[in-house]
């Protein structure tokens, strides 16, 4: 099977040669021809799998196809994340460069004027967090009637983020025939529900999540009292070389300081969380790729849809509450067949969620020796053993003795990590179901 084989134009299939794709992946394959034929499509599919390319192809020859002189979107994507918003609409230029359409992304967190001005200068293909849609859409900055398809994409995600009340909203203003597409990595009972209400006879298409085969990542993990977290990290990095590794916190806080604390101790990294600006996030994301900072700290909501292929190292700083963004995590590293190894530093109140996990991946996760790290700070401690696994060994910062060390420094962060998934997509209630 190759791109030809689906029945693009020839200007598609230029800029998809151009990409360097040369065989469509198996969404592609199935998505291509179904909306090309103006199906509604229901698709089970994550990042990674290329399904961006999945709807977007089809969508930019059908909005090449029409003679609509209106200046106003024919294509409305709506996505849970300014980073995914912006990575599709960054797709759709790279398609559709050898056609005349326009593609343009709004999204909160950013100056609403630009994107009211851009608007109004014509659209067709508009990529969009629900939030700043509304916002536009109440302003008059928009005009949606003429949308002739649509697209949820990672439509749990915007589901567990609390967007659907502002989905419902956005599906008002828009034209009863169109054509809608729904793409989802999970199906929950209120997935299927909303598919229900959406979608008219779609067209079903599953594919294997991005992460299958999850053999391919080498998963390790260390016991290590929290405290000593940071101390471990920064040994692992440095005896391992890693030039490149994506870190998992559970919460904004936490992100930034650990990004600090691999400063203080000589080792480039960014934060990237729901409270950095859009430009900021842009830069950090920017030069992780290009390899001009070793780690990227992130939070669970700032790393969806994240476009970093062939990851070496994915850490679990904390493990997630969900067993399931444990999978999605380090399916990270095993993209495009390339090996790569997940490492989690589990201290003593993780053992709970490491065996909620395992559960899921139905496979232990190998606990190795936690090997001996320095303990560095400014003031004592030169070197310090490695603590037996399990057993907290204290530095200057540990509790006083008669504390145990599991109760230390963590009180309220998982209440910040939940208000913190909400308000990364900049609006919307609480995520729910996600309690371990
Ligand atoms: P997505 O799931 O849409 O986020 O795509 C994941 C990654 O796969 C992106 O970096 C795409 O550029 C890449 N990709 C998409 N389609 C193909 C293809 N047919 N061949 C190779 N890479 C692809």
């Amino acid at each position: 099977m190759t791109f030809s084989d689906l029945g693009l134009l020839p200007e598609l299939l230029r800029a998809v040669a151009e990409k360097g794709y040369d065989t469509p992946t198996p969404i592609q394959a199935q998505a291509i021809p179904a909306v090309l034929s103006g199906h509604d499509v229901l698709a089970g599919a994550q990042t990674g799998t290329g399904k961006t390319a999945g709807f977007v192809l089809p969508i930019l020859q059908r909005l090449a196809a029409g003679t609509s002189a209106s200046r106003t979107p024919r294509a409305l994507v709506l996505a849970p994340t300014r980073e995914l918003a912006a990575q599709v609409a960054e797709s759709a230029r790279a398609y559709g460069r050898h056609l005349r359409l326009r593609t343009f992304q709004v999204f909160g967190g950013v100056n609403i004027n630009p994107q009211i001005a851009a608007l109004r200068a014509g659209c067709d293909l508009l990529v969009a967090t629900p939030g700043r849609l509304l916002d536009l859409a109440q302003q008059r900055a928009v005009d949606l009637r003429s949308v002739e398809v649509l697209v949820l994409d990672e439509a749990d995600r915007m589901l567990d983020m609390g967007f659907i009340p502002d989905i419902r909203r956005i599906i008002k203003l828009l034209p009863d025939r169109r054509q809608n597409l729904l793409f989802s990595a999970t199906y929950s009972d209120e997935i299927r529900a909303l598919a229900e209400r959406l979608l008219r006879d779609p067209v079903s298409i599953q594919v294997a999540p991005r992460n299958a085969p999850i053999e391919l990542v080498e998963q390790r993990a260390y016991r290590v009292p929290k405290e000593h977290k940071r101390h471990l990290l920064v040994h692992l990095i440095r005896a391992g070389d890693w030039k490149q590794l994506l870190v998992f916190t559970r919460t904004k806080h936490g992100a930034n300081r650990l990004t600090q604390q691999l400063e203080g101790a000589g080792i480039t990294a960014a934060a990237i969380h729901g409270n950095k600006s859009q430009g900021a996030r842009v830069r950090a994301l920017d030069m992780f790729k290009r390899g001009e900072i070793t780690a990227l700290v992130a939070t669970e909501v700032a790393a969806r849809g994240l476009d970093i292929k062939e990851l070496p190292h994915v850490i679990n700083y904390e493990l997630p509450n969900v067993p399931e963004d444990y999978v999605h995590r380090i399916g990270r590293t095993g993209r495009a067949g390339a090996e790569g190894a997940a490492v989690s530093l589990i201290s003593p109140d993780e053992h709970g969620l490491l065996r909620d996990i395992e559960r899921v991946l139905k496979r232990a996760v190998p606990v190795l020796p936690t090997p001996t790290y320095a303990i560095v700070e400014t003031t004592a401690h030169p070197a310090h053993p490695a603590p037996a696994a399990g057993h907290g060994s204290r530095d200057s910062r540990s509790p006083r003795p008669g504390q145990p060390a599991r109760h230390a420094g963590h009180r309220g962060e998982h209440r910040e990590a939940r208000r913190g998934t909400a308000a990364g997509g900049h609006r919307g209630g609480a995520r729910r179901g996600r309690t371990h």
